[in-house]
């Protein structure tokens, strides 16, 4: 006989309950806009879950969707076989894709959409004929998920320090050409694009001609909510495109909505090569991600046969049924509900109710896009990540789920979210800041 709440067998390693020796905060039910904790409590969820759930909890389409398909049809392999809903799904999702992005190849995470992409931008260039391409560059501070390819390419040292060489011939743009603080003004900041040449400095240091993709965030969200400034994404394309160079946006968390735009492609107007998403796709219901490539690359893998057998790439799991049909369930709840714009009208509102905590105890940066928002507060000295972690368990006492990465608070609520919601979610930040040291 187990007790429900014997958390012994279970292992996590990087959840903040082992820094902080705190308990698990367990959910039980989770409706629309709410969870329900185990004390019955009812919690707003100003994250989506984990920057996921972009159309709410337990919508009833994604969960007759998932019901339905387990009845019907319960798993068929990719391989050699198919089966129609995932061929449906890749012309719904090719359908708001941004212009350009032709196909798609399915996975199960953000970590394997982004393993998968890296893997796509070398065999492209190797079917290419240009096998001298064979770098990748990230940028510090990105984040790409935990698999090896993405941690080689994320900019986060502590991440991958204690696994060796990874992958070898990465480089990462310094995130110094990110304004890490946005001085409390709104949206994308004005100044710093012209810092993409760093981009510039790195290719000339290597030759363009061994260097195969380079990937960043459109958004750094994971990493603490880092804007781009105004038409640096766009030099980073004209870069890639003058030396052949594919890019890969990994929108994992962009995509899908958040930014009141399907994708940030869309938002920010600049299409890359590659685009990775994963979460929203399916709702955060069940595991599946996406990669989507243009037609040019695609082709080049299509064309010869021979091609086809070195790309040895595909998952046990790559768009089987249930998970295509909760991502159907999910596409029509995003269009019934205008969810996937829904946040360009929400975006002002949004933007004056997080700026209205300057002047709140110790918040030291406000920045905001779409429907992502981040309130930064001054670490406590020798004590890094302290304020921000008691901000998250008192919103949590109150009723709210709020995110914390280190000493930021990152706010991506679900797309259904109401004003009046909005109003809620940070009055707690307010009430919070206002009662922790
Ligand atoms: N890329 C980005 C930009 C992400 O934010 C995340 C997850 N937060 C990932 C990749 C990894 O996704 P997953 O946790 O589904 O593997």
């Amino acid at each position: 006989n187990i007790a429900p709440n014997d958390l012994s067998a279970f292992w996590m390693p990087f959840t903040s309950n082992r820094q902080f020796k705190q308990a698990p905060r367990m959910m039980v039910a989770a409706k629309d806009m709410h969870y329900t904790a185990s004390d019955g409590r009812k919690i707003l969820d100003g994250t989506a879950g984990l920057w996921c759930v972009n159309a709410g909890h337990c919508r009833p389409k994604i969960t007759e969707a998932i019901q339905n398909q387990a009845a019907v049809l319960d798993y068929a392999p990719a391989f050699q076989m198919g089966h129609p809903i995932v061929f449906e799904l890749a012309n719904r999702l090719v359908d708001i894709a941004p212009k350009g992005m032709d196909h798609v190849f399915f996975t199960n995470s953000g970590s394997e959409s982004v393993d998968t992409a890296l893997k796509i931008a070398l065999a492209y260039q190797r079917v290419k004929g240009q096998g001298s391409r064979t770098r990748l560059i990230g940028r510090e501070r990105g984040y790409h998920g935990v698999n090896f390819g993405g941690i080689s390419v994320g900019g986060i040292v502590t991440n991958r320090k204690m696994f060796g060489t990874l992958l070898t011939g990465v480089d990462h743009m310094p995130h110094t050409h990110l304004p890490e603080k946005n001085a409390f003004s709104r949206g994308e900041p004005e100044h710093g694009a012209d810092i993409a040449s760093e981009l510039e400095r790195i290719v000339a240091l290597h030759d363009a001609s061994t260097i195969a993709a380079v990937i960043v965030e459109p958004v750094a969200g994971s990493t603490g909510v880092l804007i781009p400034p105004k038409g640096y994404l766009q030099k980073l394309r004209d870069i890639c495109t003058k030396h052949g160079i594919l890019l890969i946006f990994d929108e994992v968390i962009t995509g899908f909505g958040r930014l009141g735009t399907p994708f940030a492609a869309d938002y920010f107007g600049v299409t890359p090569d590659i685009i990775t998403t994963a979460k929203g796709v399916s709702n955060g219901v069940i595991p599946m991600g996406a990669v989507f490539v243009t037609k040019e690359i695609h082709d080049a893998f299509m064309t010869g046969p021979e091609h086809m057998i070195e790309f040895f790439h595909g998952y046990t799991y790559s768009g089987n049924p249930i998970a295509s049909a909760a991502a159907l369930g999910t596409l029509d709840t995003y269009k019934e509900e205008g969810l996937l714009t829904r946040g360009a009208e929400l975006a002002p509102y949004w933007e004056d109710a997080l700026h209205s905590l300057k002047g709140e105890p110790n918040v030291i940066d406000i920045r905001n896009i779409g429907l992502i928002g981040a309130i930064e507060l001054q670490p406590i000295a020798g004590e890094p990540t302290k304020r921000a972690f008691s901000a998250f368990v008192k919103a949590f006492e109150r009723g709210a789920l709020i995110r914390t990465t280190g000493d930021i608070i990152a706010l991506s609520p679900p797309l259904i979210i109401t004003k009046g919601q909005i109003d809620e979610l940070i009055d707690h930040v307010r009430e919070v800041l206002n009662l922790i040291d």
